[in-house]
């Protein structure tokens, strides 16, 4: 009876991790007050998959910050700013390498392929010294060990580790990474020896990129790497992890072949050509198989019935003993424990499944297959998968209907962006360079406290709507003292993008601690999209509406698009997610064309999560964009002419998917350009002829730093050397939200002051 976890939330069910990091690095606690949570919450996942009677208990999943800075530190590849002098990697050198300190700035973030999740990038280079740096990954070992648990030690393959750095600071773009696989391999041995000595008999290799499109020196990267390690990892058995999207059959034959691996992880919730490949590619004899059907990624329970028949089949060709039942990745990318959902009404809850949950999943299939199976949690499974099937809840038939008549149909506005952008500035009459900026102002604490007192009925309506419209005005005066063109009405009512809209709409449930690790201490809480969207009423005329009323210049209505809704939601997975995304893009429709009769004359959609939803594999991409942007103009394909539509993208890293952007056709995109970078700027000139409006952001609004007129008119130039001036905008890269007044004020002033001169002097 063989289970297996391939990893697990390491915030706590209650986030106890994070208030003890931030309370850590406020001052407020000490490290021995921080080792002590961290312990704590180890110790108490163990046990919880002890008790649940799983095989394969993962240890070092656990990470203070993040696993691949894990890794980093155990590697001892400190890049040389942090002035690290060798011994133990300690909390300073690494918190300093993850958030900077006051005289170094952090390493770089990125996304941990298409999660939410954001890794720590390794910064190498053909000088980087490696040294065993951080024993975590043994220690964590021996500590479960000590409380009578065997663990299987998980570490970051070394390739996928070498494949995700990128060159340090000063070391030519075109260094590879990959190439210091041999400079690597001897810590990696250092480490497997003492996981051996202390009693390892099982190690897990997370190698994830395994499932992307490789070169095929990558894949055989994979073959060198095993090789030279055999060795060393002789006598033990080895898991090779994958997750996220099906291992193309290329690099399945190669890995497959390893001769020092004994067991191979594969999604099978992603990864939907996987079975099909074990079936004709077959499975190496006497190897075990790690089958990923648990959801690592979603909150919905598993249909056991269903996974049971797809288990006994890949039994029947792997062999009995050989197959081990497990989560499709780590379950670091699912909330904590549903036990923890005091608000959630029993129907819903009874269709869902948190980590905690799902580790009785993989343990109920195991033993199930094992032919022991548990018919009181199949059964009440059963229960569970019919009820959310038939739910009226679920249903909405005109909502389905409506969904589907868009598929395969062609929306767009009528007239082109040229034509349209000149129909609006007739009605707009604004300067060239015209100002404006992205939605939020600050939120200050009084405004939170209005917001959850609020919510928790502590004042009324009245209370409420009168805090809020003063934040409104005071936001509105602001701007026209500061003389910018185009208003926002600041978004004070609004504690989150996705979830603001998630409320109102049907469809949609929340949780209370459905918490996920975004990076470091930061944690988000995805809304759960259960059955069809559909809009009750209006959702953002009545803030819009009273803001237009507070000026005469433009007030942008402000919403957040269907697909970074989609992307940051839990969605269902009992129907495609471009058929909820579709009934999201037109609930959003209405609401754009209400706005429209309210006379709001500028509309944003926010799309800050169009890029991130992008497959991980190549051949999955062109459908992927096709939707996604299809639903995007669903939203705004019937206003008229006069009406312009904005977008808004945080990122700038789009030069691979800039058809897709201009095929939204918006009439003005906003986008993040902190780097200046002015080879994304030229894309958008000469790569097409890209005739709406752009504003990449002209000040980095992530940090607190107040950029200067002359640096931003500096910035402008550049822009306007690439970009015909009456197309450009100017504004900041992002929302103000998490900024000051202080530092608002005078950037903004900056920002204005900047476009002023720009306009006497063209
Ligand atoms: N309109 C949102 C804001 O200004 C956009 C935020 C975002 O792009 N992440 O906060
Ligand atoms: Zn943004």
């Amino acid at each position: 009876m063989a289970s297996h976890i391939v990893g697990y939330p390491r915030m706590g069910p209650k986030r106890e991790l994070k208030f003890a990091l931030e309370s850590f690095w406020d001052g407020k606690s000490s490290a021995e007050d921080l080792q002590k949570v961290a312990t704590d919450l180890r110790c108490s996942i163990w046990k919880q998959m002890a008790a649940a009677g799983i095989k394969y208990i993962p240890s070092n999943t656990f990470s203070f910050y993040d696993q691949v800075l894990d890794a980093t530190a155990m590697l001892g590849a400190v890049p040389e700013r942090y002035n690290y002098s060798g011994g133990e990697i300690g909390f300073d050198i690494y918190f300093s390498m993850a958030r900077g300190n006051a005289s170094v700035p952090a390493m770089e973030m990125t996304k941990w392929f298409d999660t939410n999740y954001h890794f720590i990038v390794p910064e190498l280079g053909p000088h980087t010294k490696f040294s065993y740096s951080s024993h975590k990954a043994v220690s964590e070992y021996k500590e479960a060990k000590a409380l009578g648990i065997e663990t299987v030690p998980v570490l970051i393959g070394p390739v996928t580790y070498l494949l995700l750095s990128k060159p340090a600071r000063g070391v030519e773009k075109s260094f590879s990474p990959l190439s210091l696989l041999g400079s690597i391999l001897p810590v990696y041995k250092e480490v497997i020896a003492e996981l051996k000595e202390a009693g390892a008999s099982w190690i897990q290799f997370d190698e994830p990129t395994l499932v992307k499109d490789l070169e095929s020196y990558q894949i055989e990267a994979f073959t060198k790497a095993y090789s030279e390690l055999e060795s060393s990892l002789s006598g033990l058995d080895v898991l090779i992890e994958t997750y996220f999207a099906d291992v193309p059959a290329e690099t399945y034959k190669t890995i497959t072949a390893l001769k020092s691996v004994s067991g191979f992880g594969f999604d099978l919730v992603r990864g939907t050509k996987t079975i099909d490949l074990i079936k004709t590619a077959g499975f190496p004899a006497g190897k075990y198989l790690f089958a990923g059907v648990v959801d690592g990624r979603n909150i919905w329970a598993n249909d056991l019935a269903s996974s049971l028949t797809t288990l006994q089949a890949l039994e029947a060709t792997v062999g009995k003993d050989k197959l081990v039942v497990s989560t499709s990745c780590s379950l670091m990318h699912t909330a904590v424990d549903l036990v923890n959902e005091t608000k959630l009404d029993s129907e819903i809850k009874s269709w869902l499944a948190f980590a905690a949950q799902k580790v009785v999943e993989v343990n109920a299939l195991a033993k199930a297959l094992a032919g022991q199976k548990d018919e009181a949690i199949f059964s009440a499974n059963a229960v569970a998968q019919s009820s959310r099937k038939s739910s009226p809840r679920v249903t909405n038939e005109e909502v389905q209907k409506a969904a589907a008549a868009l598929k395969g149909s062609d929306h767009r506005r009528a007239t082109n962006v040229s034509a349209r952008l000149d129909a609006q500035q007739k009605k707009l009459n604004l300067p060239i360079l015209p100002t404006t900026t992205i939605g939020s102002f600050p939120q200050t604490m009084d405004l939170r406290r209005v917001r959850r007192e609020y919510k928790a009925k502590k004042i009324s309506e009245e209370e409420y709507v009168k805090a809020i419209t003063e934040e409104i005005s005071k936001v509105v005066k602001l701007q026209e003292e500061l003389d910018i063109d185009v208003l926002v009405h600041g978004e004070p009512e609004r504690n989150d993008m996705v979830e603001y809209f998630g409320e109102q709409l049907s469809g949609f449930a929340f949780t209370v601690n459905g918490w996920v690790q975004s990076y470091g201490s930061r944690c988000v809480k995805p809304p759960i999209i259960y059955g069809d969207v559909s809009r009750p009423k209006a959702m953002t005329v009545f803030w819009s509406k009273l803001a237009q009323s507070m000026t005469a210049r433009p007030m942008k209505g402000m919403l957040t698009g269907p697909v970074t809704i989609l992307n940051w939601s839990f969605v269902r997975n009992d129907q495609p997610r471009f058929e909820t995304c579709y009934q999201i893009a037109l609930a959003i429709k209405k609401e754009v064309e209400d706005l429209e009769a309210a006379g709001i004359q500028v509309i944003q959609i926010d799309e800050a999560a169009l890029r991130e939803g992008l497959p991980l594999r190549k051949s999955e991409e062109a459908f992927y964009l096709e939707w996604a942007v299809h639903s995007f103009r669903i939203t705004n394909c019937g206003v008229q002419d006069t009406t312009q539509i904005h977008t808004h993208m945080c990122y700038s890293n789009f030069n691979d998917i800039i058809h897709s952007i201009i095929d939204m056709d918006a009439d003005v995109i906003t986008i993040e350009n902190s780097r200046s970078d002015e080879k994304l700027l030229s894309v958008f000139r000469e790569g097409v002829k890209y005739g709406a409006g752009i504003g990449p952001g002209v000040y980095d609004i992530h940090s607190p730093r107040i950029p200067s007129t002359e640096e931003i008119a500096d910035r402008i130039n550049k822009m306007l050397a690439v970009l015909e001036t009456n197309i450009l905008w100017v504004n900041p890269d992002c929302g103000l939200k998490t900024r000051k007044y202080a530092e608002v004020k005078p950037a903004l002033t900056s920002m204005v002051a900047a476009a002023k001169l720009l306009r006497t002097q063209l």
